[in-house]
């Protein structure tokens, strides 16, 4: 056990702890993680079953890691350890329950994601025969989450009310749980059920929790229930990283946990992870904010180190080169692409740096965002799998019915749908009974046979990977790509072949049938929700928010697009509570930054189509403003334009030309006739300044 040696006093004492109730109460990157995984490992080494502990942690991802880590102390034994997300946990215990609740769920129901369930509101709008433009679908399903969540105590609206259960009803009748549920009905098992609550408080041993600050008010119900007959709690978290209150998350855990559990508590003082001058930023910037359970000043033994630089730029264009060239220069100073983070407020804002990344062949890759499960294409794939295993679900068989085109109109789909309720079955057992123009018949009898000859090969299949170049081919769905000829349905095609890989990996991950590797497999991209995405990482620059970074480690970060009303945001302006929710999500994103740390803002930017003028976020200024000395780089010092007026360039196909102007990214050239005056990207591929 020689990792013991490389904790420290308090950290050490966390690990060894008798047991009982623990509360390791730290700053960011002072080894809380660490303390927790190390914790699981000195568990199992003295004698605790690895299958008697349970620890929960934010992402998925982050699970992974801690299970590797766990394994890497003490050996594949570890594998039997219950590391999950508190949704994940949920999952797994449904999966063995569920059918003790009185709803009449079978252990095989479905997940679905954030898109499925609005599209389910969207029909039960339409069943309810109110119109659905006058809802805003989204702002329902926020309702309707917050109403399961227990964060609101009913409907202002009977519309709203009816919609709820309708939506509820349907997932009911579709053996369908949406993510509320799965905490929801999780925890009314261990309230309601006493066989399951005494079942899992004797099962589990230990219970630890990663992130504790972010869990909300059931999470907590949860733990508090597994935790309540043996008291072996273990929680850490910090709350100046307490980034989730919008979804209910609640630091008021912390004195639940104390009043319900009498935890001691150990505080973890040394930062392990950033310079000093890093350091200096997030502790001004966080001062600034009044609602601090535990005030405390990071600091570490790394050195004193770079001061952050600031870099102010003129338009949102410059911004993304003054990026651009500092990773050039970054990679060339033998910084690898993988050490680099670019955090920003929301996904919107991703796109330019993507753009320019994509232009100066800057690997990369985007935490979140359009998350790759959630692209048509997909979603496409994923449905025919659902169906092709059980044919009756009805919502999958809907996504798909007609995708490729088989002259399945809407009309039809309605009758046909209206046939299998009248009949009492699923869609696809209606369809021999429904009565549609030829067309339609036709169309639906040939999806009925494609789906049951596409069953019969599923069960000689063996591998995963097997799967997505069978459905390719299979169901028409590359040849229809193929014949659009985009550059969309290239994009499309690739991400199928992603998807493949992803397969190809369930394989090695999962054990069992085939059908049995393939249910996890569902169910873990059900479980990936925005902000939680599973992608190779071989050396690509992260492109992220704040939020899908919480508890990792970059050398470099820079914080992009430091501007108010965007950061903080323009909605949390007038209201300090969120103000400060703002606040501590910069400070989760400066102290993630080791080395090196950037923050850039611009004076003007392309926002939904206008070009906006904005002012420096505050949180530049707080940062900043004792520092011994801050670098800021104004753009006017800064040659980040490729190309000035004058300059001599050659393009592969006008030929030679003399740059007259440049606005923003656009150089305008004068080449010789015919080809005469052009508006040309600056840093196109195709011109060399010469
Ligand atoms: P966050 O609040 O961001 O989640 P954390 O408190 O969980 O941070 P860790 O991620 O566990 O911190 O640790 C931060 C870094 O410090 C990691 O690289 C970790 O390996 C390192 N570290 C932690 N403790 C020690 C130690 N005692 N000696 C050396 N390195 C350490
Ligand atoms: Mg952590």
């Amino acid at each position: 056990m020689n990792w013991l040696a490389t904790l420290n006093e308090s950290q050490l004492k966390a690990v060894i702890h008798p047991g009982g109730p623990l509360f390791v109460v730290a700053g960011a990157g002072t080894g809380k993680t660490k303390t927790l995984t190390s914790r699981i490992a000195y568990l199992i080494m003295n004698g605790v079953e690895a299958k008697r502990i349970l620890a929960v942690t934010f992402t998925n991802k982050a699970a992974r890691e801690m299970k590797q880590r766990v394994i890497e102390m003490t050996g594949p034994h570890a594998m039997s350890v219950w590391l999950y997300t508190f949704h994940a946990f949920g999952l797994q215990i449904l999966r063995n329950h569920i059918a003790e609740l009185p709803y009449g769920y079978r252990p095989n129901f479905t997940v679905i994601d954030e898109d499925d369930g609005k599209k389910i509101i969207q029909d039960q709008i339409k069943e309810l025969g109110l119109d659905t433009k006058e809802y805003s679908i989204r702002l329902l399903k926020n309702l309707i989450s917050l109403y399961k969540s227990n964060r609101m105590d009913g409907f202002e609206r009977t519309d709203e009310e009816k919609i709820y259960q309708k939506y509820q009803d349907y997932l009911k009748e579709n053996q369908l749980l949406d993510f509320d549920d799965l905490l929801l009905y999780t925890l009314e098992l261990l309230e309601e059920i006493p066989s399951v609550r005494e079942r899992y408080q004797s099962h589990f041993e230990h219970v630890l929790v990663d992130e504790f600050q972010d869990t909300d008010a059931i999470q907590y119900k949860i733990l508090k229930i597994l935790g309540t007959k043996h008291k072996n709690v273990f929680v850490v978290g910090d709350p100046d990283q307490s980034i989730y209150a919008f979804r209910g998350a609640n630091y008021e855990n912390a004195k639940l946990f104390e009043k319900d559990f009498g935890a001691e508590k150990i505080i973890l003082e040394q930062n392990y992870r950033s310079t000093n001058q890093i350091l200096k930023a997030a502790n001004q910037l966080i001062q600034y904010n009044f609602d601090r359970p535990s005030a405390k000043n990071l600091e570490s033994d790394l050195g004193v180190g770079e001061p952050p630089i600031y870099h102010h730029a003129e338009s949102d264009y410059r911004e993304t080169f003054f990026v651009v060239n500092e990773i050039h220069k970054l990679t060339q100073r033998g910084y690898q692409y993988d050490d680099i983070a670019v955090l920003y407020r929301n996904n919107a804002l991703s796109r330019l740096f993507e753009d320019s990344f994509i232009k100066s062949s800057i690997p990369y890759i985007i935490y979140g965002g359009l998350s790759f499960y959630e692209r048509k294409e997909i979603k496409d794939a994923i449905a025919y799998i659902r169906v092709i295993l059980d044919q009756s679900q009805d919502f999958y068989l809907k996504r798909i019915v007609n995708v490729p085109k088989r002259s399945i109109g809407l009309v039809s789909l309605q009758k046909l749908e209206q046939q299998a309720r009248e009949l009492g079955v699923s869609m696809f057992d209606a369809i021999d009974y429904v009565k549609v123009t030829p067309q339609a018949k036709g169309g639906l009898l040939e999806f009925k046979k494609l789906i049951l000859e596409m069953s019969r090969d599923f069960s000689d299949m063996v591998e995963l990977s097997q799967i997505t170049p069978y459905l390719m081919e299979k169901t028409g769905y590359l040849e229809m790509l193929k014949a659009e000829g985009s550059e969309i349905s290239d994009d499309r095609i690739n991400n199928l072949r992603e998807l493949q890989s992803v397969f190809t990996r369930g394989d090695i991950y999962y054990e069992g049938s085939f059908v049995e590797k393939l249910t996890e497999q569902l169910d873990q991209i059900a479980l990936y929700t925005d902000q939680d995405q599973d992608v190779e990482e071989f050396n690509h620059v992260k492109l992220s928010t704040y939020h899908q970074v919480k508890g990792l480690e970059f050398k470099v970060v820079f914080m992009v697009v430091m501007e108010e009303n965007i950061f903080p945001s323009d909605r949390v302006l007038m209201q300090p509570a969120e103000l400060e929710e703002e606040r501590r999500i910069a400070y989760v994103g400066i102290t993630r930054a080791k080395e090196k740390l950037y923050m850039s803002y611009a004076d003007k930017r392309m926002v939904y189509g206008s070009m906006r003028y904005s002012y420096p976020s505050r949180f530049i200024q707080e940062s900043r403003v004792k520092l011994d000395q801050p670098k800021t780089i104004y753009e006017g010092d800064y040659v980040s334009h490729l190309l000035k007026q004058g300059d001599k360039v050659e393009h592969n196909v006008f030929g030679i030309g003399v740059v007259i102007r440049v606005d923003d990214d656009i150089a305008t050239i004068a080449f010789a006739m015919p080809h005469g005056i052009k508006r040309i990207l600056e840093s196109h591929p195709a011109i060399r300044k010469i």
